[in-house]
């Protein structure tokens, strides 16, 4: 049976009808089924990068597509002048999971960058507005998430943003230390820098960032868009740093695939900052989303991937190590958050090859190919990426 429409037509017709800001599409994807998606030419690839860390429990999980089909017969979206039980639910299951004291709460919007937006203007509230946030960190691309990005090529074109924001290096206790004055409202750091090449904070680092924010009355936000919801082996990345933070935004995985993000608010003193009328969001917190992402915490839970993640990390870790490959210098990251990294500048060269042989992962930085597989992927489905990587990476230069 040959498909209706070739990628190709659909690619010329994206190029004529799509704003261009992603660039050409790799792929046009029809169909998903766990840790495999195909394309309109009926080729199959294998998920290793679900949709950047969003599809957490693979594509067409059963419990998602229930909890979706059940909630859209029943109630889709009634706007925030209303709550719904699945809204409510989800809140306590998130507070749960983050080991959150009494008096916290939580905002939901529909992405990563509006967890930002609304953490941002809770940094407000402390009558201050400087912010620092770390070099190489992705927070998000609308204005106010972008003046705590780095990336100069993706803030240069829209300045002047919200300024008073100051860029540390990461992991530098010095310059930290410089930066977390008593005019500094919210410091934010990512616990691992994903599109930074999945880089992480040292623990040590998330702890004197702990100690300074307490002593100078400075939030500290820790945005675990990318690494909450049990991508990194613990439902959030700051669990294993042994601190507190006083509100982390959540957004990718928690969804598994359907939009919506979230900021949680850790005690009653931060989370009164932001009173009635002070923020909102139309669609955020409805109840499809918010039903989607308690189908998937039940998952999590019930599965066991929380451990699943962090064994299955450190079993692609070791393999990749034991290849043995002059151009790989080695595997960054915790859990289901992986870097192979090289040592030349060639990993978009390899992903691409990775796409053309049948696997899904993405070069972040120059010399990093992300992993970010389902957090159900299997140590076979690992292992068959790992026996391809010496194929995907030959002949391609070593930096001298
Ligand atoms: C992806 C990401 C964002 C932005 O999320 P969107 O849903 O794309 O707006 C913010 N912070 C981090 C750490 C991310 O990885």
């Amino acid at each position: 049976m040959s498909p209706a429409v070739d990628s190709a037509t659909y690619l010329d017709r994206y190029a004529h009808s799509v704003m261009g800001v992603f660039g050409r599409p790799k792929a046009v994807l029809t169909r998903g089924e766990g840790c495999y998606v195909w394309d309109a030419d009926g080729k199959r690839y294998l998920d290793l990068l679900a949709g950047i860390a969003v599809n957490v429990l693979g594509h067409g999980h059963p419990d998602v597509v229930d909890a979706v089909c059940k909630q859209a017969g029943s109630l889709i979206h009634v706007s925030n002048f209303f709550a719904t039980p699945p809204q409510i639910e989800l809140a306590e299951r998130l507070l749960a999971v983050a080991g959150a004291p009494d008096g916290s709460a939580v905002f939901f919007g529909n992405s990563g960058t509006e967890a930002i937006e609304a953490a941002i203007k809770l940094s407000r509230r402390t009558g201050r507005t400087a912010l620092v946030a770390a070099e190489a960190s992705f927070h998000g691309r609308t204005t106010g998430a972008l003046a705590l990005t780095h990336k100069h090529a993706y803030r240069e074109p829209f300045a002047p943003l919200i300024p008073s924001v100051t860029h540390v290096p990461l992991n530098d206790e010095r310059a930290l230390r410089a930066a977390v004055t008593e005019d500094v409202a919210a410091l934010f750091l990512e616990p691992i820098q994903g599109e930074a090449g999945v880089v992480a904070a040292d623990a040590a680092y998330l702890q004197l960032a702990r100690e300074l924010t307490t002593a100078t009355g400075t939030l500290l936000i820790l945005d675990e868009v990318q690494t909450g919801v049990g991508r990194t082996g613990t439902w959030f990345a700051f669990q294993q740093a042994g601190i507190v933070p006083d509100a982390i935004t959540v957004a990718k995985g928690l969804g598994g695939g359907v939009p919506i993000g979230a900021l949680l608010t850790f005690g009653p003193t931060v989370s009164g900052l932001l009173t009635a009328g002070q923020h909102g969001s139309t669609f955020g917190g409805n109840p499809l989303a918010t039903a989607a992402g308690l189908a998937v915490l039940d998952a999590i839970d019930r599965d066991g991937l929380l451990a699943h993640a962090t064994s299955v990390g450190n079993h692609l870790a070791d393999s990749v190590a034991a290849l043995g490959h002059p151009l790989i210098s080695g595997v960054r990251g915790v859990g289901l958050l992986r870097a192979i990294v090289l040592s030349a500048d060639v990993a978009a060269i390899v992903a691409d090859r990775a796409l053309t042989a049948g696997f899904i992962i993405n070069a972040p930085t120059p010399d990093a190919l992300r992993f970010a597989p389902p957090l159900i992927v299997t140590v076979a489905q690992v292992d068959e990426f790992v026996a391809a990587l010496p194929q995907l990476l030959n002949g391609l230069g070593v930096a001298s």
